[in-house]
């Protein structure tokens, strides 16, 4: 039949495969749960974003990753959508807003960001902006964060709260703030910095100090930050030490210092009702000293807001039962109500919520390498009488199972016990040969033949298993699935750009950042470059409960296969490590705009650490390197080994190397796209 498309001179329009759609792929990934209103599929199977509030403008995020590439910026690149923390700053103040106003709330909400959660220039600079009408100010927690929030604040009604312990220095800076006018309130941690911060400030003569307290509270908080917040934290002023404050107060005339009451009892708080009940906790406190005649003016109830990093309440530790909007009313409305009944005035509500604020922003963009597969179809080895004992045997177990999946006369209960069993078999026989083989029983071929038939027995019994559902079956054999599935090598490190998933155990969204209008058919865990066993990623948001691979497509030679890993702006950016001396990322900051042809510009470039910063942070320096490469080439050439042509050649290389970016250079191997490979690793 002739194509119709031929006849009409038009493109055939690339073919969506039967029984798979945009709708599945969603599904697969969970991205409309997690990614909701930010980021969902196009028709063309490309991850989207709609970075701007209240538009419908779409930009396809693998455009912007030609485009940046096309400009020379390596991958593995951070995109930040500057647009979407605007939108989420702007939306937790309009929500207080809004509960404010429908509660008959009485006092003001007036947040700030706790800029440890990202403290790149750029990103406080963005907050800070979008914040200006709510006048959103700071939260800091260290001298250096002091340091670097106290130039911004524009205004003086501008928040600067300060948490941490505090040395004479930061104490001194902290009274120098406020005698600028500006409102920066120490929250104290401990009895004896109430009375460090008094001392600093009457030996700067400062007529009006004031600090905050955060208190010990009863509740704690829930999953992996519970210990912030419960009686057994290391943080807090219990109630009896806050009551000795008051009495010096009440001794120096000076009750009026006293001007908020803190707590915070942890980040990505579960359970909304535990929220509720540190707020009703904490407005009990307020009130109470309220009544002793304290002016206190702020309830400050820290961070906690959390993220879904998958869907709402999936019952996975990383997701929380709540939206912002119930987070916001039920501190709203609990305030409200223990004031009234109190009879206190509703304090100003503050807040230091920095994960929510940030991590929708940022998205980690890695580019495939190679891929190696478990499950290739492999030769099957021929079998003699010459071959060891242990290789027959497995010959004759992969037998067995080939026989056992031909039958049809066994129940599944059966079918299962028989694979359990050859199972154990072959596992048994494994290891008997590794072991013949350390003992140099075994020759080289003898081991590549048991091998090969171990691999054969595992792929044919993941086949015999695959009707059934994997939850049912044996731990041993449910574990079998995963022996087999691809690895996918991607250009980044762990340790460098996902440490939470590391070191906590954090989940992060991720995906093909385009093909989702075919099937992903593969099934693969992702490794990084770092020489490091743990430098992998093998645990993915799952339906209801943890994944241990990631459905991904075939990799194609010679074309790009790029992966997103979402949710990445809160912590991680700043904690990331330099294992193998792998830097910083190069970093991207994008806006949406209609009237560009893709709908987007980059507006800032970051280059990533090079090598040369790499090693100098490490203490190398690069001039030091320089002299002993030069000495190694100067012997071999004057040895008469090495061509002096040859020699300065070697060290312009190196001396360009050394200004590279740390990641996979591509274009020193191919121009410009990731050269993939797919092996057989079987
Ligand atoms: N405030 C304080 C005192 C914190 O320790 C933290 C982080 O744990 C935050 C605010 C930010 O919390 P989140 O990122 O959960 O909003």
């Amino acid at each position: 039949m002739q194509n119709q498309f031929a006849a009409t001179g038009l493109e055939a329009p690339e073919p969506v495969e039967v029984g798979w759609s945009i709708e599945e792929a969603s599904s697969l990934y969970h991205i409309n749960t997690w990614g909701h209103p930010y980021f969902r599929i196009n028709e063309a199977g490309e991850v989207i974003v709609r970075p701007l509030a209240g538009d419908e403008m779409e930009v396809a995020i693998v455009d912007i990753v030609r485009e940046v590439r096309s400009r020379g910026v390596e991958l593995p690149v951070l995109i930040r959508f500057q647009d979407i923390l605007r939108r989420r700053v702007i939306e937790l103040n309009e929500r207080f807003r809004g509960a404010i106003e429908e509660f008959g709330y009485q006092g003001r909400y007036q947040g700030v960001y706790p800029i440890k959660v990202n403290q790149l220039h750029e990103v406080v600079l963005e907050i800070l902006d979008a914040g200006e009408p709510y006048n959103f100010g700071i939260e800091c927690g260290s001298k250096a964060e002091l340091l670097a929030a106290l130039p911004h604040l524009e205004r003086d009604e501008q928040l600067l709260i300060c948490n941490g312990y505090k040395d004479s220095t930061m104490l001194r800076m902290i009274v120098d703030g406020q005698q600028l006018g500006k409102n920066v309130i120490p929250i104290v941690e401990k009895y004896y910095e109430f009375e460090d911060f008094m001392a600093a400030a009457g030996a700067a003569r400062h007529e009006k100090p004031c600090f905050g307290v955060r208190v010990r509270l009863s509740t704690s908080g829930s999953g992996k930050w519970a210990e912030s917040g419960g009686d057994s934290s290391k943080f807090g002023v219990p109630v009896p030490q806050i009551l000795q404050i008051v009495e010096a107060l009440q001794s120096d005339e000076k009750l009026d210092a006293f001007r908020l009451i803190h707590f915070h009892i942890g980040s990505q708080i579960g359970d909304i009702n535990t929220m509720k009940g540190a707020v009703r906790e904490a407005t009990r406190v307020y009130a109470k000293l309220r009544k002793m005649g304290i002016p206190i003016e702020y309830i400050d109830v820290g961070g906690g807001l959390g993220v879904n990093y998958d869907a709402i309440d999936s019952g996975l530790s990383q997701s929380i039962n709540y939206t912002i909007q119930e987070y916001v009313n039920g501190i709203v409305y609990t305030i409200r109500e223990v004031c009234d009944i109190e009879e206190v005035p509703h304090p100003t509500i503050v807040s230091e919520s920095g994960r929510a604020l940030t991590a929708h922003h940022s998205v980690l963009i890695l580019g495939v390498l190679s891929s190696t597969k478990k499950d290739l179809p492999l030769p099957r080895p021929e079998i003699s009488s010459s071959d060891e004992p242990v290789v027959r045997e497995l010959g004759g177990l992969l037998g067995v199972l080939e026989k056992n999946m031909r039958a049809q006369d066994r129940g599944n209960r059966q079918r299962v016990a028989r694979a359990l069993e050859l199972y154990h078999d072959a596992v048994e026989k494994r290891g008997e040969a590794d072991q013949l083989f350390s003992l140099g029983y075994l020759d080289l071929v003898q081991k590549g033949k048991a091998e090969t038939f171990y691999w054969m027995i595992l792929q044919g019994l993941a086949s015999e298993l695959s009707r059934f559902e994997r939850s049912s079956l044996p731990s041993d054999l449910y574990s079998l699935d995963e022996m087999l599935v691809d690895q996918y090598l991607c250009d980044f490190s762990l340790f460098q750009s996902m440490l939470d998933h590391w070191a906590i155990d954090q989940l992060f969204p991720i995906m093909p950042l385009h093909r989702l209008d075919t099937k992903p058919r593969r099934r693969g865990t992702l490794v990084d470059l770092t020489c490091d066993s743990d430098g992998k990623i093998d645990r993915f948001i799952g339906e209801d409960e943890e994944e241990s691979f990631l459905p991904l497509h075939e990799i194609v030679e010679g074309e790009p296969y790029y992966l997103g890993c979402f949710l990445m702006g809160a912590y991680q950016d700043i904690l990331g490590d330099m294992h193998n001396l792998f830097g910083r990322v190069n970093e991207v900051h994008v806006y949406g705009d209609a009237d560009e042809e893709k709908n987007f510009y980059i507006e800032t470039s970051i280059a990533g650490t090079s090598v040369t910063e790499a090693l100098s942070l490490v203490q190398y320096s690069p001039a030091d390197l320089r002299k002993r490469m030069e000495a190694i080439v100067r012997n071999r050439v004057r040895s008469g080994k090495l061509r002096p042509r040859r020699g300065v050649d070697l060290m312009d290389r190196y001396m360009a190397a050394l200004k590279e970016y740390t990641y996979y250079n591509f274009r020193s191997n191919d121009q410009g796209s990731p050269e993939q490979k797919g092996e057989n690793d079987g």
